[in-house]
């Protein structure tokens, strides 16, 4: 199932989308809940106005995002239904995810138990294992970016600093908290900052706030160089290992990097006896199911409307975002 070809995606025009309420807003962009008219099905759409992109230097970025989700067919990531363009915004439209962001359950429980915790780790597991077979970094894992289905599995989105990197990559992005120290030491890197920051979620999933912290990103910084954890003493001593084994600087002991790879996680004590062939098929039952109506807090609807006589003119970026 996992390896079949995707189907090439269709095109979006604006007149395909019915807009309802916005779901939520990204650093760049804004995403709503939209009726996705061909096939009468909801679905997120997000629009990202062409000159925020060019402004805040992102073309590449929305470029990998699009290429990245073009090609992505996992169930713990989530789905495209296809892109458009106009002369003044692109448009993902996207699956849509009623459970909203493991980021506002996480803050509304505090911290999780060992065995949610377990279970959401587990997921991003096997989403990165797709997505690092596929020479594909996310680069930018935070609870806000894990979404919640309606049936409680977890749903990956967000791929604007998604990109295709066989062996090492340069560039500075990502969440402070959650930069891994080769970033921030502005060495090449590849995929085990993934791997890094894995252990960052799984540490705040399980103490309900992040291990390295501070409001000044430059002390944030040499925190996480320094690499010093105070262990909270109500984690299960199994986590603590693993999260070592993580959160190490060193790529040569940092587990995901090794010669085995995502097998070293997967077989770690913490996952012991969790059925991965199970989870896969989602046979596993998750921990909460979201309410029927979705989980969403609302936005102010104050944004210029998408139709107006700019989208059909000219377009000025013609040459710089496609
Ligand atoms: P993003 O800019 O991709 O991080 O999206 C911003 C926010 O919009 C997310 O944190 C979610 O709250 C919401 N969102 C994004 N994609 C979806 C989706 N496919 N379904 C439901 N909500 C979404």
């Amino acid at each position: 199932m996992l390896h079949q070809r995707p189907r090439p995606k269709p095109r979006v025009h604006l007149k395909d989308v019915q807009i309802h309420q916005t779901l939520g807003t990204g650093s760049f962009g804004r995403v709503h809940l939209v009726t996705y008219v061909p096939t009468q099905t909801r679905a997120a759409m997000k629009v990202l106005r062409k000159t925020d992109v060019v402004r805040l230097k992102q073309v590449e970025h929305t470029v990998n995002e699009r290429a990245i989700l073009e090609v992505l067919d996992h169930p713990f990531l989530v789905r495209m239904v296809g892109t458009g363009q106009d002369s003044v915004n692109l448009y993902i439209v996207m699956e849509y995810v009623a459970g909203g962001e493991l980021f506002s359950y996480l803050r509304r429980c505090g911290r999780f138990p060992n065995h949610v915790a377990r279970f959401y780790a587990a997921e991003v597991i096997l989403a990165f294992e797709y997505l690092h077979a596929r020479d594909i970094v996310y680069r930018d894992l935070k609870p806000e970016n894990i979404l919640i289905g309606a049936d409680g599995h977890i749903k990956i989105t967000d791929f604007g600093f998604g990109k295709k990197v066989p062996d090492v990559t340069w560039t500075l992005c990502g969440t402070p908290d959650y930069l891994a120290p080769e970033i921030i030491q502005a060495k090449g890197y590849g995929k085990a900052v993934d791997w890094y920051a894995l252990g960052i979620l799984i540490f705040e999933m399980l103490a309900g706030y992040p291990p390295f912290y501070d409001e000044d990103h430059f002390k944030l910084y040499e925190k996480i160089l320094a690499g010093k954890v105070k262990w909270p003493s109500h984690f299960d001593p199994n986590a603590k290992d693993l999260l070592k084994k993580l959160l190490t600087a060193d790529l040569s002991k940092r587990y995901g990097n090794l010669r085995n790879g995502t097998a070293d996680i997967m077989n770690h004590k913490w996952f012991a006896g969790l059925e991965w062939d199970k989870l896969i098929k989602k046979q596993i039952p998750a921990p909460w199911l979201p309410p029927k109506e979705g989980n969403f807090d609302s936005y102010p609807e104050d944004y210029e409307p998408y139709n107006g006589p700019q989208a059909t003119g000219p377009d000025p970026y013609r040459d710089k975002v496609r």
